[in-house]
């Protein structure tokens, strides 16, 4: 800074300035030009200089231009100290939050096309990166599903709360629990017009719901009933020990779920069944779970265990039980062909 100064000072005296005395006019730094000649545009070297230091400006032009370098800076966890080990593992497609998450953590990776479209698919998520690194699968789409859906870990393991802050979009699996004495606290008992079994008791949005599904399905010709619908943590866990007794451990752990970790505790989750029946065995052959298969989701439900998607659920197919999650969610999930899993870690996790 001092020898700009005193070659201004010189500038001045040559073009005959008699106020050197006073500080010198806004001049532009030289990095600028070089930035420019870089690559850099005037808008993103004015969000450079908000952020950082004219020395790490100059530092800048050692390298390379980095295209994501705002995403970079602006990152909640860019740590300013470690701007030439960002700038100096860049590479052209980088994800800018993933290559911070990379150094901050000391990850050791190989940049390639693979880790390229991790990197830039729609379904990133930067916390799962090493996750996804370490799952070993030649389709990248696969890779995002089954590490951001958590069955790249064995069932029933590193178990978190479910975080019931989410509302109707709240979740439980396999790695999700919920406590033993959790019960919805919106829970409404459900009409014999709409259900096969007396007393079954439902959240009320998601009753409110399901009696316009019906209704909507009878106008259509089909109909629908509740078979069974909100289930206790002790009820189920009479359930599941009943077919671990028959069944045993596999069969059971495909089909039931372990106490706390069913979708009938929550109060927003049912089995459907064609009205009059107390089965749902043959459903998937009725018109009834056709209409579904195209309506459900206009009224907030989905299929929550598809015939295609046992990898990711973690539960065998299940065209009979349906989950209430909103018609927003319901309509994302349908048009995009996804799990309410994917859908969670997503979109409700990360709350975007
Ligand atoms: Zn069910």
């Amino acid at each position: 800074m001092k020898k700009i100064l005193v070659v201004l000072g010189i500038t001045c005296l040559m073009a005959g300035c008699t106020n050197v005395s006073t500080s010198p006019s806004p001049t532009t730094p030289p990095y600028i030009e070089e930035l420019r000649a870089l690559g850099y545009t005037e808008e993103t070297i004015q969000a450079l200089q908000e952020k950082l230091t004219e020395e790490q400006m100059d530092k800048l032009t050692e390298y390379d231009y980095v295209a994501v370098l705002l995403d970079i800076i602006n990152d909640p966890d860019f740590q300013v100290e470690r701007l030439e080990d960002y700038l100096s593992h860049y590479e052209p497609g980088m994800n800018g939050s993933a290559l911070v998450y990379l150094i901050n953590n000391n990850i050791s990776y190989t940049y390639n096309e693979k880790l390229a479209s991790i990197m830039n698919h729609p379904y990133f998520i930067v916390k799962n990166l090493e996750r996804y690194l370490n799952y070993e699968a030649e389709d990248v789409n696969t890779i995002i599903q089954v590490v951001n859906s958590n069955t790249d870990r064995e069932f029933y393991t590193q178990i978190q709360a479910t975080d019931l802050s989410k509302g109707i979009l709240l979740i439980t699996n396999k790695y999700y629990q919920l406590e033993e004495d959790y019960v919805n606290e919106d829970l409404v008992t459900i009409d014999s017009k709409y259900s096969n079994r007396s007393g079954q008791k439902l959240n009320k949005e998601a009753y409110q719901a399901f009696q316009k599904l019906v209704d909507a399905g009878e106008e259509d010709g089909v109909s629908i009933r509740n078979l069974s619908a909100y289930r206790s943590y002790s009820y189920q866990n009479n359930l599941y020990q009943g077919y671990l007794k028959d069944h045993g451990q596999e069969w059971t752990d495909k089909w039931s779920a372990r106490p706390g970790h069913s979708e009938h505790q929550t109060g927003l989750a049912l089995d459907v069944a064609v009205k009059g029946q107390q089965s749902f065995d043959g459903f998937e052959n009725t018109e009834e779970f056709a209409w579904l298969q195209e309506n459900a989701y206009r009224f907030g439900f989905i299929l929550r265990y598809p015939e295609n998607k046992t990898a990711i659920t973690g539960y065998g197919y299940e065209p009979w039980h349906y989950r209430y999650v909103g018609v927003e969610a319901a309509t994302y999930i349908y048009e995009h062909d996804i799990t309410f899993e994917e859908y969670y870690a997503y979109f409700v996790e990360q709350e975007k």
